[in-house]
């Protein structure tokens, strides 16, 4: 069934814009976090339950207990004194008074605070000058008409974007469950209601409404697990629809032909010799793996999964000289532009030698440039060309494509990828698929993520690697680092400084960077120090890593746009500000830009204290572990389901309930149910991937 190419037609995307409270401006926060149909915005689960249903007295408040209050404003007034603050207190039955503090505050927010007005707020109490008081609590105001609702069950917390409040989200998310309440029919396929009927799972939107709005004394802890009936039905259905999705891109790539790739022998081999360094064993094993699918006339699709620095790349150009040597045209493609430039070089200094074209196609290229280079893929004047998405766009034609990479690096969209390039394939032929990852998930789970996709994997590191050394500082010590970051340089190794920022705005990542550039520079004037970030120009970024791959620089500061694809094997030291803030897959990866050679290597973690309860567990599984595996394990495990939103903010597809470490013994279940489903509603299938996998079909569109 060809998948809807014009947004007016998809009602559940409609029924999200028509819902009240969603404008222009809503719509694009909720884009924002991932939500363009009504049934995403009802998928978008509470990352917390908070117990507000009992209220307490305010002469029985205790400091630092987290709760509710109900009472009217005896007084709100405006302090001017070091900046604005709202100050309102609060009286309630037992006449003992509580302040409500605010440093940030609209005007609207003042002007509902008025004296009279019964509020009820949530928050945890703190005693401040033997007053107790509350710091920007989460408040409803009361009428007469609210001052019930809501009462009898917990309170869902959900992630968030800038621009978005916790209780707009709230209120919209209880207006589409009144909606799913009344357009079941939208939401339920009978047949698939069935199938989980029979496994006493609850109908889709009663999961729903219980996982939105638990009643009051459920156990918290048992809805945020799979044991959790509604919640164990949504995993099942978002697993299931993963498989569905990949069968469907399984089932058109068998019936499609691709042009087999007979030769390549002898020129890996001239490769080979060229290289500084033998092959791993492993890479021996996926050159000759992917040889094997190349020969036939079906498009190869194999998933290479390797950790950081385990030399995917390597197995990249064997695999594209196949593919010239047997007369077709290989494209590359990576997701940023700073990762398909670092490639490209790469590409370009090892193929040098044999004589081998390649080219670099980039948006950002002039429209003269491009023409030029679409003429040369058009007349396979240079058989390699790396790209961003650039690749796929109007205009780029190939003459014999006949191998297609994609550097995915760490990030889970595959799929996504995969459907852009099935809009990209030319002509009759389908070109072969080789895919590259740095997220390293156990087998059996890369079929759930993948689907049937053959799969490699370089289990192995180039010989004579050092395991990073990982140490933990908290920022305060930033001095004695700088020195011993002077006396690193100056003894001729190469050192990054990471500035990592989590908001969600470049614009400040770049800043602290840009600041903290300046600092260094100042602390170090005797060394030669760079800086990279976001929103420098890609001459200006390229610049800079050349430079500090060349050695002219001996500092590099920088924002996680290194974080992928950089490869200085010099660089021996890195620093990583505010740590803490960072997820484990994040800092693995960053981490993963020093230890490339046989030097000993470290990195340095430097904190703001105090620290949170899971940051302390990452950073220490960051210092206990260096293996990509067992982080993401971990991982996983501390991030529970309702923190995955905040990762695919940071650009990752994750899974909105499924968590890979836990629900791997559900396979067999998930496969059985997609089985029936393609057999009884095989034309539903589209409509529950829509659902699932929402960012695809805006891509699959494009
Ligand atoms: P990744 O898998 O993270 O993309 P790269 O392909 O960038 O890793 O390789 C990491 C580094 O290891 C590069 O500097 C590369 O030249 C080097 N390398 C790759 N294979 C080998 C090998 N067999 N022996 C020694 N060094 C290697
Ligand atoms: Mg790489």
């Amino acid at each position: 069934m060809p998948s809807k190419t014009s947004t007016e037609q998809d009602p559940a995307q409609a029924a999200l814009r028509a819902l009240p409270g969603v404008g222009p401006r809503v719509a694009e926060k909720l884009e924002k976090l991932g939500i363009c149909r009504i049934d995403h915005l009802l998928l978008h689960l509470p990352r917390v339950y908070e117990d507000r249903t009992r209220t307490i007295p305010i002469d029985q408040l205790q400091p630092n207990q987290r709760c509710s209050v109900v009472g009217f404003v005896r007084s709100a007034r405006v302090e001017t004194y070091r900046g604005r603050r709202l100050r309102v207190m609060l009286e309630d039955d037992s006449g003992a008074t509580l302040e409500l503090f605010f440093m940030r505050f609209s005007r609207f927010q003042q002007d509902q605070l008025a004296v009279g007005q019964m509020v009820r707020c949530f928050g945890e109490v703190k005693l401040y000058r033997r007053a107790l008081r509350m710091f920007h609590p989460d408040y409803d105001i009361l009428t007469d008409s609210s001052s019930t609702q809501n009462l009898e069950c917990l309170t869902p917390v959900y992630s968030v974007t800038s621009g978005l409040a916790q209780i707009s989200l709230r209120k919209l998310i209880a207006r589409a469950l009144e909606w799913a309440e009344e357009n079941r029919t939208l939401l339920e396929h009978p047949i698939w209601e069935e199938l989980f009927e029979r496994e006493n799972l609850p109908r889709f939107v009663d999961a729903l409404r219980h996982l939105h709005t638990p009643a009051q004394g459920v156990d918290v802890a048992a809805i945020m697990s799979d044991s959790d009936p509604a919640r164990e039905r949504l995993i099942l259905e978002e697993l299931a629809a993963f498989q569905l999705s990949f069968a469907r891109m399984r089932e058109r790539a068998l019936r499609q032909q691709a042009p087999p790739i007979t030769k390549g022998e002898e020129l890996v081999g001239r490769f080979r010799e060229s290289l500084p360094f033998a092959f791993t064993e492993a890479q021996e094993r996926v050159v000759r793996e992917i040889r094997q699918d190349l020969l036939r006339d079906q498009p190869m699709m194999r998933l290479l999964q390797g950790d950081v620095g385990s030399g995917k790349t390597v197995v990249a150009v064997s695999a594209a000289l196949c593919a010239v040597d047997s007369g077709m045209q290989v494209a590359v493609m990576a997701p940023t532009e700073l990762l398909a430039e670092q490639l490209y070089r790469c590409f370009r200094e090892w193929l040098q030698e044999l004589d081998i074209g390649v080219t670099y196609l980039s948006s950002a290229q002039t429209k003269k440039q491009k023409e030029d280079i679409y003429a040369q893929i058009r007349t396979n004047q240079v058989p390699i060309v790396v790209g961003t998405h650039a690749l796929i766009q109007k205009g780029v034609s190939f003459k014999c494509l006949g191998l297609l990479i994609i550097d995915e690096q760490h990030r889970f969209g595959v799929h996504q990828r995969m459907e852009l390039q099935r809009k990209g394939a030319q002509g009759e032929l389908r070109p072969h698929q080789l895919i590259m990852t740095a997220t390293p998930i156990p087998r059996s789970l890369a079929m759930i993520v993948y689907g049937r996709l053959e799969a490699s994997y370089l289990d192995e590191l180039p010989p004579g690697r050092k395991p990073v050394k990982t140490a933990v500082m908290a920022e305060t010590r930033r001095e004695e680092l700088m020195e011993r970051i002077r006396n690193a340089c100056l003894q001729g190794q190469q050192a990054y400084w990471v500035c990592t920022l989590v908001e969600e705005s470049d614009a400040l990542q770049c800043e602290a960077a840009e600041s903290s550039w300046r600092r260094l520079c100042d602390a170090l004037p005797e060394l030669n120090i760079g800086l990279v970030h976001g929103r420098m120009k890609a001459v200006e970024k390229e610049r800079a890593l050349q430079q500090f791959k060349s050695g002219e620089l001996q500092l590099l500061v920088a924002t996680t746009v290194i974080e992928v694809g950089v490869d200085v094997p010099n660089a021996s030291l890195m620093v990583v500000e505010n740590a803490e803030r960072l997820g484990l897959a994040q800092l693995h990866q960053l981490r993963g830009r020093v230890g490339r050679s046989t030097q000993q290597s470290s990195c340095v973690l430097l904190y703001k204290p105090p620290l949170t309860e899971g940051a302390r567990m990452r950073i220490r599984i960051m210092r206990e572990s260096n293996d990509g595996f067992e982080i993401a394990r971990e991982d996983l495990r501390l991030r529970g389901p309702g923190q995955l939103l905040g990762a695919r903010q940071a650009g990752e597809m994750v899974f909105r309930v499924a968590d890979l470490s836990r629900d791997e013994r559900q396979l067999q279940r998930i496969a059985a149910l997609t089985r029936e489903f393609m057999e009884h509603a095989p034309e539903a299938v589209d409509e529950l991937t829509h659902r699932w996998l929402g960012e695809s079909r805006e891509l699959g569109s494009v």
